[in-house]
């Protein structure tokens, strides 16, 4: 589905991505690991162009959507983005956070958009909040909404940034399941965490950043379990 090839982008004089170069097949879920400032965020900006590459080329399903030209809001439209820090819109309830971009954007009657809300929020067990304004939900609840409404639109490609890290312990484990159902389904995702024992257990391919640079790309058992780069190896050793 998503394929970087040698993308580099810098701020100024610091380069962030360092001829970044990976590929995601459809239906598998890819976690970016690194240290804080290791670039996962930007790498996701870039995918989803909010920024804009300085070299190299982004594909998707074989198209480059960092070409010039290039339509940008449909890309947008083909992927769905959620960020560390749930962005609902406050002033809409949960109902209408979601079936605003299918409505919007994709132009579905607003009963069916309600009634595929609806179901999605029943399997979430969140169908009794429909009506409800998010400051009236959990952080769990609203990053859970979040989710959802990125995939309302049936997105080719799920882009999680850091989904968990502004919540309560006791409240990470609600929003993974809800990424480990949408893996079962078959969402194609790459997501950017710190909580490795997840990237483990949910991801298909796992790569780690080091200031910029793939040091290190494979399988969970590969990655955490036979890391090849020291580097690799510190990294997880500060983490346990
Ligand atoms: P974290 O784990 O803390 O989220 P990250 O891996 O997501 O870190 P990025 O947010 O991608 O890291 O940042 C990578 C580097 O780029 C950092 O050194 C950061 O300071 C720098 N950076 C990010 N955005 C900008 C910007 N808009 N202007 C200048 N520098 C930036
Ligand atoms: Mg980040």
């Amino acid at each position: 589905v998503l394929r970087l090839e040698e993308v580099r982008k810098g701020y100024g004089s610091s380069l962030v991505l360092r001829d970044v170069t990976l590929e995601v097949p459809v239906h598998t879920v890819t976690a970016l690991i690194g240290a804080s400032g290791s670039g996962k965020s930007t790498l996701l900006r870039c995918v989803n162009l909010l920024e804009e590459v300085d070299d190299g080329g982004i594909f998707l399903d074989g198209a480059e959507i960092t070409a010039p030209r290039v339509d940008q809001d449909a890309v947008r439209r083909r992927i769905g983005v959620v960020f560390q820090s749930y962005n609902l819109f406050p002033h809409m309830t949960v109902l209408d956070n979601i079936t605003l971009a299918p409505r919007r954007v994709h132009r579905v009657p607003r009963d069916r958009a309600e009634a595929e809300a609806l179901e999605l929020l029943a399997r979430l067990g969140l169908a009794d909040r429909a009506g409800a304004y998010p400051d009236r939900l959990s952080g769990g609840q609203q990053q859970r909404v979040a989710i959802l409404r990125a995939v309302a639109t049936r997105p080719r490609l799920l882009l999680l940034d850091e989904v968990t890290a502004a919540l309560d312990p006791e409240l990470v484990g609600e929003v993974l399941a809800v990424i480990r159902d949408l893996k079962e389904e078959g969402m194609t995702m790459v997501l950017a965490t710190h909580e490795m024992a997840f990237a483990r257990d949910v991801a298909d391919q796992v790569c780690f950043l080091d200031a910029g640079v793939v040091l290190e790309r494979g399988t969970p058992a590969e990655v955490f379990g036979a890391p090849r780069q020291q580097r690799t190896r510190d990294f997880l050793r500060r983490l346990t």
